[in-house]
């Protein structure tokens, strides 16, 4: 599994990470299974989130043992972001997830508590040592900068954001913004959710043809493409363990550049359009 600096100051993490969205809705034993596979399989980029239901418990069975090999990111819901909510908050999840710390808590999304609320809590819980780092959901580039007059230089560690292959609008701004920023990106729905390209298309073709070409599947080829920048992780979400090893593995996988190029074309970046899109 490859790692890369997770922003500007951040630790070495996982190139490819575990989600964990209706996790809790998969039958519990084998979510659990999956989860410890993905570990075991070097993605220990564990993401969560205050609203993904019972999520949180489903991983305290999954890490239990095994807290210090990881980077365990959970989030705050927009409606508890004020200063007080959003340390409760993080309290529950610490709860839930029994651990002590997060390596990373995030503000799930923009909502109407004042952004220096937020940052206010988020730098409280810092400084007593329950989270390690903060960052943002769903932040396109103005909200970013806003932030930035904020916080502050460095303090950002990342921005998750939507990005799959037929949805490649963070191309256009997000991603450089944070590259010059040093603030990591997380593609969620790396698979689209429940929308990978099927292999009768001719964009699933080419993926098809590109993995036999590595010994590798359509799905690692995508993760490997959305990985290709410096600054972005990915975390697919999988309930089956079969399925976790088959993600884990695309962190070894290097595409070529007439790969990308392929891929580029097959799926284009589309115009900008005028608002971030998200799940
Ligand atoms: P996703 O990861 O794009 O896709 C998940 C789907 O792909 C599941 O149906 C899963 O099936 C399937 N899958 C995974 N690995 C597979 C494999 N190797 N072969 C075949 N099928 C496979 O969707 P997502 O859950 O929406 O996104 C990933 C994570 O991003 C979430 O879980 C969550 O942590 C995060 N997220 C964040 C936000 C946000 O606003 N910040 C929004 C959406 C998602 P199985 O479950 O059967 O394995």
């Amino acid at each position: 599994m490859q790692t890369r600096k997770f922003g500007g100051g951040g630790p070495q993490v996982a190139l490819i990470g575990q989600g964990t969205w209706y996790l809790d809705r998969a039958d519990r034993k084998a979510a659990v299974a999956a989860l410890k596979r993905g570990i075991d399989a070097g993605m220990t980029h564990i993401d969560t989130a205050q609203m993904y239901g019972d999520a949180e418990l489903v991983i305290a069975d999954a890490i239990a043992g095994q807290r210090d090999k990881l980077f365990l990111v959970s989030k705050v819901l927009p409606s508890n972001a004020s200063r007080r909510g959003t340390i409760a908050a993080c309290e529950r999840s610490l709860k839930r997830l029994k651990t002590d710390r997060l390596d990373c808590y995030l503000l799930h999304w923009r909502g109407s508590y004042p952004l220096a609320d937020t940052v206010a809590a988020f730098d409280e819980l810092i400084a007593a040592g329950k989270i390690r780092s903060w960052g943002v959901s769903n932040f396109d580039a103005d909200d970013l900068d806003e932030l930035l007059d904020v916080a502050g230089e460095g303090a950002i560690a990342c921005n998750q954001v939507l990005y799959h292959l037929k949805e490649r609008a963070i191309e256009h701004a997000v991603i450089p913004w944070c590259e010059v920023h040093g603030v990591a990106v997380v593609a969620y729905s790396p698979f689209g959710h429940d929308d990978f390209p099927s292999p009768s298309s001719k964009g699933g073709a080419l993926l098809q043809s590109i993995a036999e070409a590595h010994k590798a599947t359509p799905r690692q080829v995508a993760l490997s493409f959305l990985t290709r920048g410096p600054a972005v992780f990915a975390i697919p979400k999988a309930s089956r363990a079969d399925h976790a090893d088959e993600n884990a593995a695309a962190g070894d996988l290097k595409l070529s550049d007439g790969d990308i190029a392929a891929l580029d074309k097959a799926f284009p970046r589309g115009p900008k359009p005028r608002g971030l899109p998200m799940l």
